[in-house]
């Protein structure tokens, strides 16, 4: 055997190990970890979730509250498994985490028989230091993804936070009212592409729902059909 034809068989054989490691790859794929605990899961687990933690999540299947003519809906309770995943998603950046979330979402919708109510997606916005440090708004990313499910809009900057607040921790509802307010305006490039629509408000968590409520405020502004609240957690 020469020299080349030596190479030519090992090149063969080394094509034949990687179709062979690639058909292996597709029988077993490489294992995907639960989006909460971190444990190994199959990829048919529901939400990226293992059987554990979706268990322990607290779901809320109660019909949407009204407050203040304001459908305020919430798919689960906060409590520690809710916790991780939102602060896996906002501060270890896992932003795979918001295309799970808006999964939940979307079926907390198609239960509550909420999934075609809507036109426009509007995210609750940060403010722009915090958008600059994190690189990403969270509840942004989350619309994105629930709207691909429901087939509408997104519209993250419909919305704009004009002021920074102080953390919310601690304070009471009037003085996370007081301090909440004045706080959004609405784009004024959307003032005639929400106007007579139903709008998603969308957040991944609320306390009091005194952000929600100023959002709405300055929505209503601008005649919208409809403004309803959609959270993924709240206390
Ligand atoms: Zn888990």
């Amino acid at each position: 055997m020469t020299a080349a034809h030596k190479e030519d068989i090992d090149i063969n054989i080394r094509d034949i190990e990687d179709l062979a490691g690639k058909a292996l790859d597709l029988l077993y794929p490489d294992p995907i970890y639960c989006i909460c605990c971190g444990n190994v899961i199959d990829e048919t687990r529901t939400y990226g979730l293992c059987d554990h933690c979706i268990r322990h999540m607290v779901w809320d299947t109660s019909e949407p509250q009204v407050r203040d003519g304001m459908e305020f809906m919430r798919c689960c309770q906060y409590g520690i498994y809710e916790r991780t995943l939102i602060f896996s998603l906002k501060y270890n950046r896992k932003r795979y985490i918001a295309r799970h979330i808006a999964e939940i979402m979307r079926d907390k919708l198609i239960n509550a028989g909420r999934d075609g109510d809507y036109d426009v997606i509007v995210p609750v916005p940060l403010y722009k230091r915090k958008f600059r440090q994190r690189g990403f708004n969270q509840t942004a990313l989350i619309g994105k993804y629930l709207a691909d499910h429901l087939g509408v809009t997104c519209a993250p900057e419909a919305l704009i936070r004009v002021r920074e607040t102080r953390p919310m921790r601690g304070l009471s509802p009037k003085e996370r009212e007081e301090n909440i307010a004045g706080c959004f305006q609405v784009n004024e490039e959307y003032r005639h592409k929400l106007e007579g629509k139903r709008i998603l408000l969308l957040d991944d968590f609320y306390t009091t729902g005194a952000t929600a409520t100023e959002c709405r405020k300055e929505l209503e502004k601008i005649c919208p059909e409809s403004v309803s609240f959609l959270a993924f957690a709240s206390k």
